[in-house]
């Protein structure tokens, strides 16, 4: 790795061959790849001198996990033989093949990586932005608020727990979920659930989107006596009162909560910039890059390949999706550059490690048409288990460092 600080307003010298924007779990795990395919020429485009693992941020929440074992420095996952430039992509114009970055400089492209995740809307919710800075509400969505989660459970004695999933695509549909299970556990276990009212709030029709695992978690939520509001939403929070404005989306009634705790999981977009730019699949209301779903190719830029959180896909934005994708990406990069056509093809194969207990999960794994594709064909993973919990907490981690990051699985 070579790191570069790139002076204010200088086009930064020659054209790349590959942009790789964003050096989270996406634009590594390509950028990987790439390396032990031999390419060269590679430029990682990323801000940021942290390497977050944000699956774990759920036990962090539900206080299983510390939150410094999810972050690494950036300069240590970046792959040996690619530059890294620490700066920002502020636009990007396909046609001229150049990327704008955060000093005004210019880098010049041939082929580009979209990879730079997805933004959280805090300002998409009335009051929710300033709600962040009170005492009693908590999201795992972000590093800076995870560890507030497991402060305010292990705290509560009784009162009213409001759980939040927004309408809009998101990361880990599953994540705004499972911390309502974790939480009804953790009060279950030190016997104060029967004082406290949890309410989740969803915005489909129904718990999960795949049957199969809907029935799982429809038992789970009864089991903790969990008030469940399907077709809803979270429209306002007035934090100085304590109250969450919950929505019903299928006759617009609105209802004023009082709340003890409120965790909030925030309307997700794409990155302000991205949502601007020809890249942006006009498709998606929130600007979500376009992509063709199983090459990963830009329909309109065929230099342009996308994967992530910000990728326009019908699938649920996950690492282990990316697990998948990373390999169709590179490989499907590698065929543009020889000028053979792509032939990779990605599936949609998503996977959400659905913890329903503080010893317990379901790993609901499945594909573009929502049928379940199980990579572990001798264990029954319909059923809460304990050891997929130690799988999640412990070897997923380490398969993710190791593994995803270096392009070895
Ligand atoms: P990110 O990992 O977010 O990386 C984006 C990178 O782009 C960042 O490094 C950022 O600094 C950089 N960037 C941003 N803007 C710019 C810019 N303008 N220019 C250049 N770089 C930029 N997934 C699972 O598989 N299993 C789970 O159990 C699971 N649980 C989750 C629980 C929670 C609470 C959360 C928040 C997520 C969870 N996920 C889970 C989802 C998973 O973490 C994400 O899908 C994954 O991290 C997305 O990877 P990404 O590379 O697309 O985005």
């Amino acid at each position: 790795m070579v790191a570069s600080p790139s002076p204010r307003n200088e086009p930064i010298a020659g054209r790349h061959r590959v942009a790789v924007v964003g050096g989270g779990s996406a634009g590594i795990s390509v950028a990987a790849r790439l390396r032990r395919a031999g390419v060269t020429g590679i430029t990682l485009v990323e801000p940021s001198d942290s390497h977050w693992y944000q699956p774990l941020w759920t036990l962090v929440g539900g206080g299983q996990a510390p939150l410094r074992s999810t972050r690494r420095p950036e300069a240590s996952v970046v792959p040996d033989g690619v530059r890294w430039i620490r700066r920002a992509a502020r636009a990007v114009d396909p046609e001229a093949r150049t990327l704008t970055l955060d000093t005004g400089s210019e880098l010049a492209y041939e082929y580009l990586v979209m990879a730079p995740g997805l933004q959280l809307d805090w300002d998409g919710v009335p009051g929710l932005a300033g709600a962040m800075a009170h005492d009693r509400v908590c999201s795992n969505y972000a590093p800076e608020y995870a560890p507030r989660t497991w402060e305010l459970i292990k705290g509560m004695r009784s009162g009213t727990a409001v759980f939040t999933h927004p309408a809009t695509p998101l990361k880990c549909g599953g994540a705004p979920q499972k911390i309502a299970y974790l939480a009804a556990d953790h009060w279950r276990r030190r016997k104060v659930l029967d004082h406290i009212r949890v309410v989740l709030v969803i915005p489909d029709p129904v718990l999960f989107k795949v049957p199969e695992w809907e029935r799982v978690l429809e038992r789970v939520a009864r089991r903790y006596g969990i008030e469940v509001r399907l077709s809803s939403e979270m429209t306002a929070v007035d934090a100085d009162r304590g109250e969450v404005v919950l929505t019903d989306r299928a006759n617009g009634t609105a209802e004023t909560v009082p709340y003890d705790l409120l965790h909030a999981v925030p309307p997700q977009s794409a990155p302000d910039w991205v949502k601007r730019s020809p890249l942006a699949d006009p498709a998606s209301p929130q600007g979500f890059v376009a992509a063709d779903r199983h090459t990963l190719r830009h329909p309109r830029y065929p230099t342009v390949f996308t994967l992530g959180d910000v990728a326009n896909l019908p699938t649920s934005k996950t690492g282990a999706a990316i697990r998948k994708q990373a390999p169709v990406v590179a490989a499907n990069l590698i065929d543009a550059m020889a000028g053979r056509r792509p032939a990779r093809r990605y599936d949609g194969y998503t996977s959400c490690p659905l913890v329903t207990a503080r010893d317990r999960m379901v790993l609901a794994e499945f594909d573009y048409d929502l049928k379940p594709a199980p990579t572990f064909p001798l264990i029954d993973t319909f059923r809460e288990r304990r050891d997929m919990w130690l799988f999640k907490r412990y070897a997923l981690p380490q398969l993710y460092w190791r593994g995803m990051l270096t392009g070895r699985i």
